[in-house]
C-alpha cells in the first residue's frame, strides 16, 4: 500500500512530524538509523517539561506514544536511496525493504566534523559538550577548554564568560586573526595555539590538555566548536541545493523545489541546534 508519507530521521524533529501525522490519521512510516549524534550524553537539558532526560528515554516516551495511533509505523533501517516518481517517491532500505510514499519527510539531522585533535571523541557528551546553552550549567565555574579555530570559537568565547571565566582556549597549531587576538585580550581569555598532541582523563572526564610545546594545562571539561554538515545527501542526490547555513533550501514549512520532499529540523536549519527547536520544525 502507498503510504501518505514516510519520515526518515527518527530525533526529535523525525519523532514530533510523526506524532502530528499519526493524530491527523495519515499513514505515516517512520524510519530511523538510531545513529543521532547526541546519544554520546546521558543528559540533555533546556527542553521544558524534559530537562535532565536522556536521549533514549526521550525517543522511548515519543514511540510510546504512537502506539496510541494505529496509522503509525515506525521501522529501525537506514534509508539508502528515494527515487522519485511520477507519483509521490519509492524509498529502499539497507535491510532490502523497499514501499512507495507519496510524500517524504527528510529529519536526518547533522553530524560534527571536528578539529583535529586526538582522542577528543572519548570526552565528547562526557565533559566535551558543543552548546554552552545545553550543557554550560553543568560546566559553570570550573576550570574549562574550548577546542577550536574558527570566528565562531571565539564568539563562544564571549558567550561562555557567563559560565566561567576560568577559560583557555586551544586553537591547535592554527594562528589568530588580529580581530581576534585582540577581542580575546580585552576579556583577558589565554589562547594557546600551540598543536595538541593528547587530551588525558579518566571515563570521558578530561583533566590535562597536553600541548607538543610540552605544555600540560588542567582542565576539567568544556567545549569544542566542530563544523556540523548534513548526516545524510540523499536530498542533494534528489537536487536540493544547500543554504549557506549546511541546512537543504525550503520554505519556512520546509517544502523543498521537489515536489512532495520536505525537511525539517537540521536538515533544514542547522542553527540553533536545539531539541525543542528541531521538534518544534518537525510539528
Ligand atoms: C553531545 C550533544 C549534546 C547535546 N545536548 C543537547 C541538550 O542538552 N539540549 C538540546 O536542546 N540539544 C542538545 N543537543 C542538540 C540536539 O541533539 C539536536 O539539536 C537535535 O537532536 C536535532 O534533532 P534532529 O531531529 O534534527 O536530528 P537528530 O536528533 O540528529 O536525528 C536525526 C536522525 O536521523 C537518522 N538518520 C540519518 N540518516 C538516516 C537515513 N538515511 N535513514 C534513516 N535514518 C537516518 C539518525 O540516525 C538520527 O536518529 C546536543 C547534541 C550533542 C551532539
Amino acid at each position: 500500500m502507498m503510504k501518505d508519507c514516510t519520515v526518515i530521521g527518527g530525533g526529535p524533529a523525525g519523532l514530533n512530524a510523526t506524532l502530528v501525522l499519526g493524530r491527523a490519521r495519515r499513514n505515516v512510516i517512520l524510519v530511523d538509523s538510531n545513529e543521532a549524534r547526541n546519544k554520546v550524553t546521558s543528559a540533555s537539558h533546556g527542553f521544558v517539561t524534559r530537562d535532565g532526560i536522556t536521549p533514549a528515554e526521550f525517543r522511548q516516551l515519543a514511540h510510546q506514544e504512537f502506539s496510541s495511533y494505529p496509522s503509525i509505523s515506525t521501522l529501525e533501517d537506514k534509508v539508502i536511496e528515494i527515487i522519485k516518481k511520477a507519483e509521490g517517491f519509492t524509498i529502499k532500505t539497507q535491510m532490502g525493504k523497499e514501499w512507495s510514499t507519496r510524500k517524504v519527510i527528510l529529519a536526518t539531522g547533522v553530524k560534527e566534523k571536528f578539529p583535529n585533535i586526538p582522542n577528543l571523541r572519548n570526552f565528547y557528551g562526557k565533559s566535551i559538550f558543543n552548546c554552552p546553552y545545553c550543557d554550560g550549567w553543568e560546566l559553570r565555574d570550573k576550570p574549562l577548554a574550548l577546542f577550536g579555530e574558527v570566528d565562531y570559537t571565539f564568539h563562544t568565547a564571549e558567550i561562555l564568560q557567563n559560565w566561567s571565566r576560568n577559560l583557555v582556549i586551544f586553537t591547535n597549531g592554527k594562528e589568530l586573526t588580529k580581530n581576534n587576538e585582540k577581542k580575546m585580550e580585552k576579556l583577558n581569555i589565554r589562547v594557546e595555539t600551540s598543536k595538541i598532541r593528547l587530551l588525558t582523563g579518566k571515563e570521558g572526564m578530561l583533566q590535562q590538555v597536553e600541548l607538543e610545546n610540552g605544555l600540560s594545562i588542567e582542565r576539567v571539561g568544556g567545549l569544542v566548536t566542530p563544523e556540523l554538515v548534513q548526516a545524510s545527501d540523499l536530498g542533494t542526490l534528489l537536487g536540493v541545493q544547500l543554504n549557506e547555513t549546511g541546512g537543504h533550501h525550503s520554505d519556512e514549512v520546509g517544502n523543498t523545489k521537489v515536489t512532495g520532499l520536505f525537511v525539517t529540523g537540521e536538515a533544514s536549519n542547522v542553527y540553533p541546534a536545539q531539541l525543542i527547536i528541531a521538534a518544534a520544525s518537525g510539528a
